[in-house]
C-alpha cells in the first residue's frame, strides 16, 4: 500500500510534500537561540562553506535584532534563506555543534536562519545596496546560485552586471532542480526579488549563450566573464532499451515535478536507478505523487551509497522499497519500459563482480535514472584557452576562480562537479572578488 494518496489538487499536494523544516515563530525563535553557548572558536562558522558568523547571528535573534541578524547572514552568503532550508545542516552546521558531543539535539541553526531572512524578505529590510558606479561590465552566464552569488557581490562593488539565462526563470537548479519538500519556487523567487529590488539585477531569461558568436561579442562588450553554467542533462547510461519511452532522468523528472505539482501524473510502478541524493529526491517524490511501488536500485552495498544517510532514510520513511547491490544491465519492454533488468553483484577486493545466472527483472511503468550529469564539455570547448580536467569540470585558481583563459571566471557545479547550492553560492562570491582584484590590478 503506498504510504501516500495522488495529489490531486495544490492542497493535497502541498500536504504530500509538507516541508521538513517549518518557519519558527517568535517564541520558538526566541528559545532556540537562548541555547546557544556562543562557542569561542565556534565549530558550526568552520563547518559552514560561507563561513557565516552563526553565534552573532544566534545572538541577534534573541536579542530581538532580527535586522542585524539577516545581515549577517546575507552578508556572507547571499542565498541565505534558501541554504537555511535545503542546506544538508546535518552534516555541515548543526551536525558540528557543540551539543552533539553531550546527546542534546543541536542547535537548529537552519531554521533560525530562516526566521531571520524571512523576516528580512517579508519586511522588505533594506540591507544592501548597488556600489557607485565604477565604469566597469561583467556578463555572467547562468543564473544559478553561483551566478546570483556573484551577480549580487559585483553589484555593490559598483559593476554593471547582466545575467544570461537559458530558461524562462532563473535560479538554476534551486527553482527546477531541488525536490520539493525542501522548499517551494515561490521562496526561492522571493529570495531572488528581494535581493533584485536592493541590488537592481538585469536577468536576460530565455537567452542561452550556445555559440562562438555569442561568445566573441560578450568577451567585447564586457570586462570580464563568469560562467555559473553548472551541468548538464542525466548522462546515458549506455543500456539496452535505454531510449524507450517512460525512461527518464532524474534532474528532468524533479524538474517536472517542480513546474507542475499535482498536474503531474506518476507511473504506478517507479524503479529510480542510483545510490546519491538526486535518487533519493527522485524516490522520494515519486512516492509522494502517489506511486504504488518505488523501487531505489543501487549496484552496491548501503554503505557504499553516495547519498546522506538522513536523505535515505527519508526516503525510506515516504514509502520507497531499497534493492542493494543489483546492477542494471537491460531496460526491457517493446517500445515502452516494462521493466528494469538486474544482476546481482558482489565485491571482490574492491572490484565489483556480477554474479553468474542472478539476473532478474523488476517490473515498472517508469525508469528514472539517477546517474549523475553530463558536463557541459561541448560548449565549454569553444571558449579559447579554457582548460577543463579530465572529467570535463573547468580548471581555476584557487582563490580567485580565475580560469585559464584569463577573461573568464568560474564557480559552482561546472568547477566543482557538482555539490551543494551553499558551496556555489560561495565560490560565485570568491569568485567576484577575484574578477575586483584582476580588474583592478
Ligand atoms: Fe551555538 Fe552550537 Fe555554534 Fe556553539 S557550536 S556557537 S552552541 S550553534
Amino acid at each position: 500500500m503506498p504510504e501516500y494518496k495522488r495529489p490531486t489538487s495544490e492542497e493535497e499536494f502541498d500536504k504530500n510534500f509538507k516541508q521538513k523544516k517549518p518557519l519558527m515563530n517568535k517564541t520558538e525563535a526566541f528559545f532556540e537561540s537562548s541555547r546557544c553557548l556562543f562557542c569561542y572558536d565556534a565549530p558550526c562558522i568552520k563547518a559552514c562553506p560561507t563561513g557565516i558568523d552563526i553565534p552573532l547571528f544566534i545572538k541577534q535573534i534573541h536579542t530581538d535584532n532580527v535586522k542585524g541578524s539577516a545581515k549577517t547572514i546575507f552578508k556572507s552568503n547571499w542565498l541565505g534563506n534558501a541554504c537555511g532550508k535545503i542546506c544538508p545542516t546535518g552534516v555541515l552546521c548543526e551536525g558540528a555543534c557543540v551539543y552533539n558531543h553531550q546527546d542534546v539535539p543541536p542547535i537548529q541553526i537552519g531554521r533560525l536562519q530562516n526566521y531571520a531572512t524571512a523576516k528580512a524578505m517579508k519586511e522588505d529590510f533594506k540591507l544592501f545596496k548597488a556600489g557607485d558606479d565604477n565604469g566597469k561590465k561583467v556578463a555572467i552566464i547562468g543564473s544559478g546560485p553561483a551566478g546570483i552569488a556573484c551577480a549580487c557581490e559585483l553589484r555593490t562593488m559598483g559593476y554593471a552586471v547582466d545575467i544570461y539565462e537559458a530558461k524562462e526563470k532563473p535560479t538554476g537548479l534551486t527553482v527546477y532542480g531541488i525536490a520539493a519538500y525542501k522548499i517551494t519556487n515561490e521562496e526561492v523567487l522571493d529570495e531572488l526579488e528581494y535581493l533584485k529590488k536592493q541590488l537592481d539585477l538585469n536577468f536576460i531569461c530565455n537567452h542561452p549563450i550556445e555559440t562562438t558568436e555569442q561568445l566573441q561579442k560578450l568577451e567585447t562588450d564586457y570586462d570580464a566573464i563568469f560562467l555559473g553554467v553548472g551541468l548538464g542533462a542525466t548522462a546515458s547510461l549506455s543500456l539496452p532499451g535505454e531510449e524507450k519511452e517512460n525512461v527518464v532522468g532524474a534532474v528532468e523528472f524533479i524538474e517536472e515535478v517542480r513546474m507542475q505539482h499535482a498536474g503531474l501524473k506518476v507511473a504506478d510502478r517507479v524503479v529510480v536507478i542510483g545510490g546519491g541524493n538526486t535518487a533519493m529526491d527522485a524516490a522520494s517524490q515519486s512516492a509522494r505523487l502517489g506511486a504504488e511501488k518505488v523501487t531505489l536500485a543501487y549496484r552496491r552495498g548501503k554503505d557504499r551509497m553516495g547519498a546522506y544517510g538522513f536523505e535515505y532514510d527519508l526516503a525510506i520513511s515516504a514509502g520507497v522499497e531499497s534493492l542493494f547491490e543489483a546492477q542494471p544491465v537491460e531496460i526491457v519492454g517493446n517500445g515502452k519500459a516494462t521493466g528494469v533488468k538486474f544482476v546481482k553483484t558482489q565485491s571482490k577486493d574492491g572490484k565489483l563482480e556480477y554474479i553468474d545466472g542472478s539476473e532478474f527483472v523488476v517490473d515498472c511503468d517508469l525508469v528514472i535514472k539517477a546517474t549523475g550529469q553530463a558536463k557541459q564539455g561541448k560548449f565549454l570547448q569553444m571558449i579559447n584557452g579554457l582548460e577543463l580536467d579530465r572529467r570535463n569540470k573547468i580548471v581555476v585558481k584557487e582563490n580567485t576562480y580565475q580560469t585559464t583563459n584569463e577573461k573568464y571566471f568560474a564557480g559552482g557545479d561546472a568547477v566543482n562537479g557538482g555539490a551543494e547550492v551553499v558551496n556555489a553560492a560561495f565560490e560565485g562570491k570568491m569568485a567576484a572578488k577575484g574578477i575586483e582584484a584582476w580588474l583592478d590590478s
